[in-house]
């Protein structure tokens, strides 16, 4: 039997959530682009949406938009031109290049990630393994390599040579604009930025669909801070928390797996988590992932990272990952205390002071700053992933109904007499009020509910001949399959209410 995560990314190119970029008609198109289908945008929208709403508003983030394309001294100043590479192996015969620390987890079945270890003990693992080259089978290897992952650029007519790149991540446009956004916002410290934005990485071997590829989507928010002060107004916010249960896997649980269960509280009071305004934005991202976006929470995890694995910029780093059968714990949000390294690189290569003053006015500092990221396009795989179900031949994605692309199906149970006109009424209407409703009049009614099951649609309204009598008509749940009637006058009502909540629809 296949994975879920085959059928998944056959259901989703099949029927418009995503699919490869341009290898319909240029079939040699180099791996690591996706297009987003028409349900895949708006399930996409809607994660941006429930993101701004969560997170931007009642946060208080100041949502900003900054270019793709970024100078090279940005990524000077960032340590980007210095440590985004990866480490490739070349096959002497064929001359395929790989990662070599993906070649290995995967020839030897290693679960953890070895990015970190030196290059002779990355060596050292193909060699005294014999692994072999995956495109030809050689076993002789050159070299270690670093490679870049930025993708630079040649901007305007006059230029010679690189001087510009399309960023790796959203971060650096935001840091390089703190200094006039906070001017512009009357800004007091905690201060935090936020951005959606793409980001483009030259990864050796993009893979596993929307997991690893070369052109992706981000949710940042960076929080500006006095290192002095950490506590400054999340000493308050946090203290509602202090019960609430974060699940981590710390460093001295590698080996076994194990994950702690600790309260925010506990994880503040030992220093684990550092700060109060570090432990609120951990409690805030686990909320938001299980609370909102439906994960559950025993297949969510901050896993901390280890020297070696973090980012060069990083001084603690946990990564919220989610488990799935087929894949594995995956990343999700990367969350990182990168103090005042990105700001100070910024100084000290463009020589513009960036510190700002003291409210009393008796200090000059760098502010610090931490940053949650959310990888959009992983979230987006994994709600698909976890929400697919099958039975016998019928099967549904029970996505979270926020979630759902299309939220009402709308259908005239035959294309005779007065239903479809009475239907497409109806679909009219509930479009009107914002539903993102769908009508369909084809092929026989069970038809028309599976493929609404099959995209996740959580509603679909039947008028049939009694419809015509006395104006009720027939709601059906994707995940019961159960129907109730409802009088047209509170359809509309019902509905919302259905896809705010999780209300069973017998108890409307
Ligand atoms: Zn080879």
């Amino acid at each position: 039997m296949r994975g879920v995560y085959d059928k998944v990314v056959e259901l989703a190119s099949r029927r418009g959530f995503f699919w490869p970029s341009a290898k319909e008609i240029y079939a040699d198109s180099p791996a690591g682009f996706y297009v987003y289908g028409p349900l895949g945008v708006r399930m996409k929208e809607k994660l941006i949406s429930l993101w701004r709403r969560e997170i931007v508003l009642k946060e208080g983030v100041n949502e900003i938009e900054t270019p793709n394309i970024l100078p090279i001294k940005v990524f000077e100043a960032s340590g980007h031109l210095e440590h985004f590479f990866d480490k490739l192996i070349e096959c002497k015969r064929c001359y395929s290049k790989f990662r070599v620390d993906k070649l290995i987890e995967e020839a030897l079945g290693i679960e953890e990630n070895i990015e970190g270890l030196p290059d002779t003990e990355l060596l050292r693992l193909v060699l005294d393994n014999g692994l072999r080259c995956p495109n030809c089978g050689s076993s002789e290897w050159g070299e270690l390599r670093n490679f870049n992952l930025m993708f630079t650029m040649a901007v305007g007519a006059e230029a010679e040579k690189p001087n510009a790149a399309l960023r790796p991540e959203t971060t650096q446009g935001s840091v390089i604009e703190f200094r006039k956004t906070f001017m512009v916002a009357r800004g007091k410290l905690p201060f935090a930025l936020g951005q959606v934005g793409r980001v483009f990485r030259n990864e050796i071997s993009p893979r596993r669909a929307l997991i690893r590829m070369r052109e992706f989507q981000q949710l940042e928010v960076q929080i500006f801070f006095d290192p002095e002060d950490p506590d400054d107004v999340y000493g308050e916010k946090v203290k509602p928390y202090l019960d609430y249960r974060l699940r981590f896997l710390r460093r001295e649980d590698r080996e076994s797996g194990n994950i702690s269960e600790m309260t925010a509280g506990e994880a503040l009071s030992s220093g684990y988590t550092v700060n109060s305004l570090i432990t609120y934005w951990l409690v805030i991202y686990q909320k938001f992932f299980n609370e909102v976006l439906g994960f559950p929470l025993e297949r969510l995890r901050y896993r901390e990272l280890i020297e070696g694995e973090k980012a060069h910029y990083s001084l603690v780093h946990w990564d919220l990952e989610v488990y799935t059968e087929d894949l594995g714990w995956v990343e999700l949000v990367n969350n990182a205390y990168r103090t005042d390294y990105d700001l100070s690189g910024h100084m000290r290569v463009s020589g513009v002071d960036l510190r700002i003053t003291s409210p009393e006015g008796d200090r000059r500092f760098l502010p610090h700053m931490y940053e949650p990221s959310i990888g959009v396009d992983r979230v987006i795989f994994h709600e698909i992933m976890l929400a697919y179900r099958e039975d016998g031949d019928r099967v549904w994605l029970q996505l979270p109904r926020n979630l759902a692309p299309i939220e009402v199906g709308v259908f005239p149970l035959l294309k005779r007499d007065d239903l479809p006109k009475r239907a497409r009424e109806i679909y009219l209407d509930l479009v009107e009020e914002g539903i993102l409703a769908f009508y369909d009049d084809s092929g026989t009614i069970g038809r028309r509910y599976r493929r609404m099951d099959e995209v996740g649609t959580p509603l679909c309204v039947t008028v049939d001949y009694q419809t015509l009598e006395d104006d009720t008509v027939t709601l059906r749940d994707r995940d019961t399959m159960r129907q109730v009637r409802v009088g047209r006058e509170e359809l509309t009502d019902k509905i919302k209410k259905f896809l705010n909540s999780d209300i069973n629809l017998e108890d409307l």
